[in-house]
């Protein structure tokens, strides 16, 4: 048992779900010092898994509800979410967001998905989960909107997750008003230019997550990953931006806590 207190703000719960290891999982997490963790949603199935589980494990588990660039052109039920999203145990919309890595056919149906999941973001004023993959210019222009029309704190209109950009892209997502992630990328080998980002982040702005099942840090690269690896993700940063694990973990609550309310 750990003494510091982690918060593994990403991991998506469907997989663990349906192997029935979600108690199994979240108790290896809370034995490695990782209390709460955050379910993320994306489909209509995962947002139904997430809020689920925020509410079988209050206080351990949030939720956060939204579509992804994959249910793009799949018609996704909005009146669903826009009840989901008023489950006390949501803390967040997304994760959403631009991928044109994978799916660049599809830009334009992303685009319009995600400005409708910033939308929801807005009315509910919670803060929204993005993912960018080569898309670093549209997501800036669509996110700069939301900030100009913001209405809720400064620092909590959302953040950035699993962040592999370049530094300027980092400080435009922090000139407004974002939050920037690690995930176990941040651990491999050939990631010197996202550790020499996540160097630079200030410490009221940076927040820690697995992205879990993906993603497993090093030394569990390649492995299934889960929340109790996020630890791995918060001694690489302490190694960057020389300082201990704890402090790791003491700001990378706060941030969290703050951000989602938690
Ligand atoms: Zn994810």
């Amino acid at each position: 048992m750990q003494d510091s207190m982690f918060i593994d703000s990403h991991l998506h719960f469907d997989t663990f779900e349906e192997s029935g290891e979600v108690a199994d999982i979240v108790y290896r997490a809370e034995d490695n010092g990782v209390s709460q963790m955050l379910a993320v949603g994306g489909s209509l199935l995962a947002n139904q898994t997430a809020v689920e589980l925020a509410k079988k494990y209050p206080h351990k588990v949030f939720a956060s509800v939204g579509y992804d660039r994959d249910e793009a052109e799949s018609n996704p039920d909005f009146d669903r979410l826009n009840i989901l999203v008023t489950d006390p145990g949501v803390v967040a919309i997304g994760e959403t967001g631009l991928d044109y890595h994978y799916t660049p056919d599809t830009a334009q149906v992303q685009l319009n998905l995600f400005q409708a999941m910033l939308d929801i973001a807005y009315a509910h004023r919670l803060p929204v989960i993005v993912h960018s993959r080569e898309a670093d210019q549209d997501t800036l222009n669509l996110l700069n909107n939301q900030t100009a029309r913001w209405n809720g704190k400064e620092d909590e209109i959302g953040v950035l997750h699993c962040f592999t950009g370049s530094l300027d892209f980092a400080n435009a997502l922090l000139g407004m008003g974002f939050m920037i992630s690690f995930s176990g990328l941040l651990t491999f080998k050939n990631a010197d230019s996202i550790r020499a980002v996540a160097q630079t982040i200030p410490d009221d702005r940076i927040l820690i997550e697995t992205d879990a099942p993906y993603l497993a840090p090093v030394p569990y690269r390649g492995t299934r990953n889960e929340p109790a690896h996020v630890v791995e993700v918060a001694k690489v940063l302490a190694f960057i931006r020389n300082c201990s694990s704890e402090r790791i973990a003491a700001i990378t609550t706060d941030n969290a806590r703050r951000l989602f309310h938690l």
